[in-house]
């Protein structure tokens, strides 16, 4: 026998999350300058790191040789700051993706359970599978989430319903009355998650912070690696009553959010400007996607975040060629949804030249 057959069952089991292509791999693969490869793959800010926050990191990496502050007390304040919260009611993770992973350390096992959206953001699935869990997935007509049937599949054993809002990778937001019925029908053996990633896109996005404040079951998952473009760093957070921050806290790694990561999120927090120009570039990226797919007849999913559903047919081989040309998008087989792919929002240029080539790609195909 190997040590293999010794190995955790649930690790056995993961299926491992896969990635928007690289673009120092695909330009090697294709023989081409990475500057000239678009990846609108994974919903990253076009414009780069906010500005402000380039400069604190420089600053910051004189000091790389000391440990960070692992209680993260300057990036929580100024979180809690921001959302008219308290210090005690913000978690800061290695990403987002850190602060699902420490909610499904705290509150399951493999006797509990979790339940999400039939396309709901993959990673939720992972770890449910990682900790042994059940894991409720429910229908999602017209790809939005079905809120009340969610809470209809709430029993004994469930501990987290994760809400994606907009959820990733459909685009689609639930509003206020839906989640405010929902919040009505909580049980008190259940968390609520509000994952967040994408808030700042929507015009009028609702109010999920109100039940922070009243103490519900709930946790608000943000990051920093979608409207501040610090994806590289890993920086997210967790928005939750103190009792609950309290054991999140103490699931966590001491030193899960590294200084330079630290200085960078604390400095992009307050560029207003960046974040305007960001929202600005996407509306205006939406705008000419929504115009271009309508008038080639092609469907999409409306979208309130920095992405979009495309159905092009047979996704993976679109992937694949627009891949060959230098565009990387998103396949979407992995979310049982073969026919389609995901576009994140680019710059103009971006946004123009992946517009051709799917063009191109789309018109091969007709005549092949
Ligand atoms: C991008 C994304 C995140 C952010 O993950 P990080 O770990 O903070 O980079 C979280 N949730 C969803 C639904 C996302 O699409």
């Amino acid at each position: 026998m190997t040590i293999d057959s010794y190995a955790n069952r649930f690790v056995c089991d993961l299926v491992a999350y896969e990635p928007g292509k690289p673009i120092d791999e695909t330009a090697r693969e294709l023989g081409l300058d990475p500057s000239s490869i678009v990846k609108v793959a994974s919903n990253e800010n076009p414009l780069g790191p906010s500005p402000k926050a380039k400069a604190a990191m420089k600053l910051a990496l004189d000091d790389a040789h000391i440990y960070p502050d692992g209680g993260g007390f300057r990036l929580r304040s100024a979180i809690a700051e921001s959302v008219g919260l308290d210090r005690s009611n913000v978690v800061i993770g290695n990403g987002s993706n850190e602060i699902i992973e420490l909610l499904c350390h705290t509150f399951l096992n493999g006797r509990t359970g979790l339940i999400a959206a039939e396309h709901a953001f993959v990673v939720y699935k992972l770890m449910a599978t990682l900790f042994g869990a059940n894991y409720i997935e429910v229908p999602d007509p017209g790809f939005v989430h079905d809120l009340d049937g969610m809470a209809d599949a709430i029993d004994e054993s469930t501990r987290l319903v994760f809400i994606a809002n907009p959820n990733n990778p459909t685009g689609t937001m639930v509003d206020q009355a839906a989640i405010d019925r929902f919040m009505d029908r909580l049980p008190d053996h259940v968390i609520a998650v509000f994952d967040e990633a994408y808030i700042e896109f929507p015009e009028n996005p609702p109010d999920t912070l109100r039940y922070v404040r009243e103490g519900r079951n709930v946790c608000v998952l943000r990051t920093f690696s979608k409207l501040h473009g610090l994806a590289a760093l890993r920086v997210g957070y967790g928005l939750a009553p103190a009792h609950i921050a309290e054991l999140l806290q103490k699931a966590r790694q001491p030193f899960n959010v590294n200084a330079i990561a630290q200085a960078g999120a604390l400095a992009a927090i307050n560029d207003r400007e960046h974040m305007d120009r960001t929202i600005q570039v996407n509306r205006e990226g939406m705008a000419f996607y929504e115009k271009e797919l309508a008038a080639r007849g092609l469907e999409f999913v409306p979208s309130f975040a920095n992405f979009l559903l495309v159905k092009t047919g047979s996704g993976d081989r679109v992937f694949k060629e627009m891949l060959a040309q230098g565009v990387i998008v998103r396949a979407m087989s992995s979310y049982k949804l073969p026919d389609w792919i995901r576009i994140s929002i680019g710059t103009p240029a971006q946004n123009q030249r992946c517009m051709e080539v799917l063009d191109s790609v789309l018109a091969a195909s007709t005549t092949a």
